[in-house]
């Protein structure tokens, strides 16, 4: 059987990754994992998920009416994690600097091209409490331009001038 693997671009069966994050089997033992989990609630579109895992202090109470207009808008295409930790002052405090590439929802992965990615670069800031890990806010950076021998953005593991060019 093949085990489809993550939405994350792990390499990891979507099950022992961010799925069973999702679906409260496991719970992320870190703020990389929870921000893993949070892309994928995104392209899963699991507007449930993405407010549970949003720190209290930051939710509203349009939160779920708001998302669920605009998710379907969005064609998430792949996630690079550029560096993730925990505050070396407070262990229950993290951070995740990362881009999520994505498109127009009426694009797909295969007639996408690097010229119409778009690009969510953002350093986000996470919260431990009672032992779980919360999305606390993201402070958008600009993007980063495409090297023709970076890996391609659509997680194949190609070069992206072997890809999707650029
Ligand atoms: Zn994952
Ligand atoms: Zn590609």
């Amino acid at each position: 059987m093949v085990q489809e693997t993550c939405l994350c671009g792990s390499n990891i069966p979507s099950e022992a990754c961010c799925n069973s994050i999702i679906n409260g089997v496991a719970i992320a033992a870190t703020p990389e994992q929870l921000m893993r989990s949070r892309y994928t609630a995104f392209c899963l579109r699991n507007v449930d998920y993405l407010t549970d895992s949003h720190h209290s202090s930051k939710r509203q109470s349009d939160d779920k009416l708001i998302l669920s207009r605009h998710i379907n808008d969005t064609q998430w295409l792949g996630l690079r994690v550029i560096q993730s930790g925990i505050d070396s002052s407070n262990p229950n405090k993290g951070f995740v600097e990362f881009i999520a590439y994505y498109t127009e929802a009426a694009n797909t992965i295969s007639n996408t091209q690097s010229s119409d990615v778009k690009q969510l670069h953002e350093y986000s800031l996470f919260v431990r409490e009672n032992g779980q890990w919360f999305y606390l806010s993201g402070d958008r950076m600009p993007p980063i331009k495409f090297q023709r021998n970076d890996f391609c953005w659509c997680n194949s593991g190609k070069k992206i001038k072997k890809c999707h060019g650029c």
